[in-house]
C-alpha cells in the first residue's frame, strides 16, 4: 500500500492511537498497551486492541517483540504529517514519489487549489545519528523528536532565507517530520551545468548563502550541486536544509564545494573573496 492508502484507511479512533503514542515516546521508545490504555482512557479494551492491531498490519506501528508494547514507525509518523498538513489545508492529496534518500522521501502533491507541491517526509538514518551525536543538545532525545526536530530546522531556514529574498523553495507548512514546500519545477544543477549561465547561477548561490549566514545564522552544511535546483527559467533553489547549523567552519567547507564544481566547468572563483562575501567581511 502506498503513503495516500495507508492515509485513507486510518479512522479517527486509529489516528488518535497514533497520536498518543508520539506523545508517550521516551528513550525505551516501546509504550506499554496498559500505560496507553491509561492514557487513552478506553472503557473497552477490544476496540484498542483491533486498532493496534491494524495499526500493525499497516506497519504504521510496530510491536515489542517480547512484550504487549508499540512504538510509532516512520510511515506512523508520516501518517501523522499528512493528517495535519491536511487539517491546515496546506496538503489537500499525496502523488508519486519524486526521491527517496537515506534521510527522507520526498512526493509529490497537490495543495487545495490543485497546485503542485512538494511534502518531504524527514527520516533520521544511522549516518545522521552519528553527526547528531556530538550535539550535546541531542544526545538525550529519541529519534522521533530529532526527525521531528529536523524537519522544524528545515522549514525554519526555508522560512528565513525565502522571507530575505534568498532562493529557496517557499516553505508551506510543516508538521512532525513532514515538511510542505513549494514544488520547483526543474532539475538539479549538475544535471544542467552545461546548459545555464553559470555565473548568473553562482551570484544567486552567494546571494542566498549570504541572506542565510548573516541574516538567518545559518549555513547549509551540505551543500553542493546535487542540493540546488535549477528551474526552467535558469533560476537555482538551494534545497535540504535539516542540517543547517551556525558554523564558519562548515560555511568554508560548503563554499569549497560549490567552488570546486563551478572551477571544473571553466568559471574563475576565489574562495577567499567568496568566503569574505558571504560572511559580510
Ligand atoms: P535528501 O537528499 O535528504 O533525500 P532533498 O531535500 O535533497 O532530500 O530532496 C531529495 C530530492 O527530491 C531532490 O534531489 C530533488 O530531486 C527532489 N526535491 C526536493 N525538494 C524539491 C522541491 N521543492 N521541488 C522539486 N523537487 C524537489
Ligand atoms: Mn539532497
Amino acid at each position: 500500500l502506498s503513503l495516500a492508502e495507508k492515509a485513507s484507511l486510518v479512522g479517527a479512533f486509529d489516528y488518535i492511537v497514533l497520536k498518543t503514542l508520539y506523545s508517550l515516546r521516551g528513550k525505551s521508545e516501546f509504550v506499554s498497551f496498559n500505560s496507553l490504555r491509561k492514557k487513552l482512557d478506553v472503557k473497552n479494551d477490544e476496540e484498542l486492541k483491533i486498532s493496534l492491531l491494524k495499526l500493525n498490519e499497516l506497519k504504521l506501528i510496530s510491536k515489542d517483540p517480547t512484550e504487549f508494547s508499540f512504538r510509532l514507525t516512520f510511515s506512523g509518523l508520516d501518517i501523522l504529517g499528512i493528517k495535519m498538513l491536511y487539517l491546515n489545508r496546506i496538503l489537500y492529496k499525496l502523488a508519486e514519489i519524486i526521491g527517496e534518500g537515506k534521510e527522507s522521501i520526498v512526493y509529490h502533491g497537490y495543495d487545495f487549489d490543485n497546485n503542485r507541491i512538494v511534502t518531504k517526509f524527514h527520516r533520521v538514518g544511522t549516518d545522521s545519528y552519528k553527526k547528531i551525536k556530538f550535539r550535546k543538545d541531542l544526545e538525550k532525545k529519541d529519534w522521533l523528536s530529532i526527525t521531528v526536530e529536523n524537519a522544524k530546522r528545515e522549514f525554519d531556514a526555508l522560512e528565513c532565507i525565502r522571507r530575505e529574498g534568498g532562493y529557496v523553495p517557499k516553505p508551506l507548512g510543516v508538521q512532525y517530520n513532514a515538511v510542505a514546500m513549494e514544488h520547483i519545477n526543474g532539475k538539479e544543477l549538475y544535471k544542467k551545468a552545461d546548459t545555464v549561465n553559470l555565473k548568473e547561477i553562482l551570484e544567486k548561490i552567494l546571494e542566498t548563502m549570504r541572506i542565510a549566514y548573516n541574516i538567518c545564522n545559518i549555513t547549509h552544511g551540505d551543500l553542493s550541486p546535487y542540493n540546488i535546483l535549477i528551474d526552467e527559467s535558469g533560476t537555482p533553489f538551494l534545497i535540504d536544509w535539516p542540517q543547517a547549523t551556525d558554523s564558519e567552519e562548515i560555511l568554508k567547507r560548503d563554499l569549497i564545494n560549490i567552488a570546486t564544481f563551478f572551477k571544473k566547468h571553466g568559471i574563475e572563483v576565489d574562495v577567499h573573496k567568496m568566503f569574505d562575501y558571504v560572511r559580510g567581511v
